[in-house]
Order: structure tokens, then sequence, then C-alpha cells
């Protein structure tokens, strides 16, 4: 995808008064502006799903990258699922699962673990693939994953992802359907968290001064 496809969330931008929207009450203080309301995220990846239901015909698997990428994975399946065009045309989906932790410490080779078992990538020969995952911040752990499964023999793999981040560390990686340019901030909700905490918080918000300090570990 052309990066101009994107939405653009501003730099330095407040977005929107965390007092314009419902936050649950557990996260009152912690979160200190909304930068991308669950309505637009929505929004967004119903639109998504229309560009890849128009751009496959066969059978799809539909990988899931755990945990952050749940809520995206969930959304766009059920978009998937939901939409069919005028020439009531449907696309069948198979769905996968993919746990996948970075070494943040490996400093050569970006390597990451992957918790799928050889049997199931076996399975995945010669069938078109597409990886759900939430954010692409430098690439890393997207490029060793792509590497990682080169020798399967998939026969096509694309990457969907809600954001990307403007960040100078990136390492040039671009997935086929993106929803949103970021900046360079910490964002949590709709499933991306800080120390596994605002999963349960449905719109994209950054973390105050204060929330960080309590949700520190
Ligand atoms: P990369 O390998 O692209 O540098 O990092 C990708 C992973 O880092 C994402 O899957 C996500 O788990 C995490 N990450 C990067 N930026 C953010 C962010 O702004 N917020 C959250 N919650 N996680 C992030």
């Amino acid at each position: 995808s052309e990066k101009g496809d994107w939405i653009f969330v501003k730099e330095n931008e407040k977005n929107y008064n965390i007092e314009h929207f419902v936050i649950p009450e557990h996260y009152e203080g912690d979160v200190s502006n909304v930068l991308i309301p669950h309505g637009l995220i929505l929004d967004r990846i119903e639109k998504l799903a229309r560009q890849i239901l128009s751009q496959y015909t066969d059978r799809l698997v539909v990988c899931c990258v755990l945990k952050g990428g749940h809520q995206f994975f969930a959304d766009l399946v059920g978009f998937l699922k939901k939409y069919t065009t005028k020439e009531g045309k449907h696309l069948p989906i198979a769905l996968d699962f993919i746990r996948v932790k970075s070494y943040e410490n490996d400093t050569s080779s970006g390597s990451v673990h992957i918790s799928m078992s050889e049997k199931e990538l076996k399975a995945l020969k010669g069938r078109d693939v597409l990886i759900v995952e939430d954010i692409i911040d430098t690439g890393r752990t997207m490029v060793a994953l792509l590497d990682h499964l080169k020798k399967y023999e998939l026969k096509s793999i694309k990457v969907a992802s809600l954001f990307v981040k403007r960040t100078h560390l990136s390492n040039g990686f671009t997935p086929e359907y993106v929803g949103f340019s970021v900046p360079d901030v910490f964002i949590v909700g709709y499933c991306l968290d800080y120390n596994d905490y605002f999963r349960d918080l449905d719109h994209v918000c950054s973390i105050s001064p204060a929330g960080q300090k309590k949700y520190f570990s």
C-alpha cells in the first residue's frame, strides 16, 4: 500500500480530550488523551476488510499475532465474514494464531521466538496467508517472522498492521495493509498494552505520567 492511503495521525496533536469519551473507571487518570477513538478504528478496519476481500479469491489463512493483534484480528475477521459484494463475492477463511516474542537483547539478528509447531507451519504450504499484527515499530519482529516463514513454501504472504509508527529506527518494512500512521509515542488500548495493562481499553490513547508510574514493572 502507499503511505498516502493510510490515515495520518499527526505529531504533537492532543487530538481528543479524555473528558469527551468514556474511559473505564480503573484507568481514569492513567491516560492523558485519546489519539484514535474506537469508532474510527472500526470504520477503518471495515475499509481494510473490503480491500483485502477484493484482492483474494482462494481460501485465505488469516493469522493473528498474539497478544496485541487479537482485537484487530477479531474485528477484521468479523468484517471479512459480514461483507459480501453485490456480485455475491465472499471469501472462505481459515484462522490461525501465532505468538511471537522478540528477543530485545539479541543484538545482531533480531531473532524472534515463534510459538507455532513444525507441523502447523508445514500445513501452511501452498496457502495464501495474511499475517495480522497490531503495530510495526522498528519492523524487526515482522521481518524476522517473515524470514522464518520463508522456508515453508507458502503460496503468498502479506501483512496487515493496524498501526505503523513513524520512527527513525524503522528498518523500512512496509505492510501491504495499514490502518494508521502514528507518531513516535507509546500508545495503549485496543489490545495494545503497557505491561499487560490497557488491553481492555477500547480507544487508542497515550499514557499519562501517573499511569506510567502506576504500571511500571
Ligand atoms: P518492532 O519489532 O516492530 O520494533 O516491534 C513490534 C512490537 O513492539 C509490537 O508488536 C508491539 O508489541 C510492540 N510495540 C511497539 N510500539 C508499541 C507501542 O507504541 N505501544 C505498545 N503497546 N506496543 C508497542
